[in-house]
């Protein structure tokens, strides 16, 4: 599945591919390629997961730019970054 997250790495908005396989999840940033592998899966990461959404449903609110993020490769710069 695709999410939309401000990457670390390259410091834009953008589209990750998110897998969970075998109890561990791993998510690309498809503007960069930065990636982050065997992150756990658990209960808590499920609950972390599920507030980050509902987080960035509040940001998209302020920012509907964001809801252009659809796409792989899709990124952007929020101006007041
Ligand atoms: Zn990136």
């Amino acid at each position: 599945m695709y999410v939309t997250r401000k990457c670390s790495s390259c410091g834009h908005w953008a589209v990750f591919e998110f897998a969970i396989s075998g109890g561990r999840a791993s998510e690309t940033c498809t503007h960069c390629r930065a990636a982050k592998r065997d992150l756990p899966w658990d209960r808590d990461a499920r609950m972390a997961h599920a507030a980050y959404q509902a987080e960035f449903e509040r940001l998209c609110e302020k920012h509907p730019e964001l809801r252009e993020l659809r796409r792989p490769g899709d990124h952007l710069k929020l101006a007041e970054e």
